[in-house]
């Protein structure tokens, strides 16, 4: 059937707060190993529909499937994370008083508990991993800098890399460009195309340059719905789309 073939599902999801919709009736999918950008004016829901997914907040209606079974409104934040779907905030939670190699090191063995990750030696699979996820990131000769000396952009690409170290099969990135040069907008871009080879991501973003260059589908959100989807040239040909940008 359809859903078997969805990374994500989202159907008719409504949340209110103090009786304004910020959701209203939004239905989403996404594909295994596909990268989407959600884009639209502030207040459109995007930051609710990430709360959603991801447990933060429960939606009043709807449905929210994981691969296509797992209902994730049922769920709460940590086992939802435990499923493989992971989240970057906008501002970046590294630990500035260690070093870049340390914060990947404790983010991969995060998961087995707090007296593991202290005590449990890193083998050399594991190193494997933390090199490998250091080239990705761009900052594999940063390994021995103290987070708290690197710059905006690359506190993000580490936060990115903390977030692979735990295999997710689902990546949600909340305005990756946010505070970035140009020059690290581009190559941010660059990074989470080939992140994206090896999961799904989905995107929240506000800089359309940088979403003109993840070259990915766009899904515009207005008033806690879908306005418009498809190509960034589509979306920003269809005269709805216009007015909700211009008419603000
Ligand atoms: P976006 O991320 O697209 O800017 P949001 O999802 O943050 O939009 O917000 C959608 C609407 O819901 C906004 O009007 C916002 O004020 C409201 N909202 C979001 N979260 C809450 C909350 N926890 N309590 C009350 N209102 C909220």
């Amino acid at each position: 059937d359809r859903l078997t073939n969805t990374l994500l599902y989202l159907d008719n999801v409504s949340v209110s707060f103090d009786g304004f919709r910020a959701l209203n009736g939004l239905s989403l999918v996404i594909e295994p190993g596909e990268m989407r950008a959600i884009i639209g004016p502030n207040g459109a829901g995007k930051t609710t529909m990430m709360d959603c997914i991801t447990g933060k907040t429960r939606p009043d209606e709807g449905t929210i499937l994981f691969e296509g079974a797992t209902d994730l409104t049922r769920l709460d934040e940590a086992a939802i994370a435990e499923l493989g779907i992971g989240r970057k905030f906008q501002r970046p939670t590294v630990f500035e008083s260690h070093t870049v190699w340390d914060n990947l090191e404790l983010a991969l063995k995060a998961p087995r508990g707090p007296f593991a990750a202290l005590f449990h030696r890193t083998d050399d699979a594991e190193r494997a991993r933390i090199d490998a996820i250091l080239t990705t990131i761009r900052l594999a000769d940063k390994r021995n800098e103290l987070a708290a000396n690197l710059s905006h952009g690359q506190k993000q690409w580490l936060e990115i890399g903390m977030l692979l170290a735990q295999s997710p099969k689902l990546l949600l990135v909340d305005e990756p460009a946010a505070g970035m040069t140009d020059a690290e907008t581009a190559e941010t871009a660059i990074l989470l195309k080939e992140i994206a080879k090896t999961r799904s991501v989905v995107v929240v973003e506000h800089d359309m340059e940088f979403v003109r260059d993840l070259g990915v589908k766009v899904t515009v959100l207005h008033e806690g719905s879908v306005l418009a989807e498809g190509s960034l040239d589509h979306v920003s040909a269809d005269p709805r789309v216009v007015e909700v940008y211009l008419g603000r």
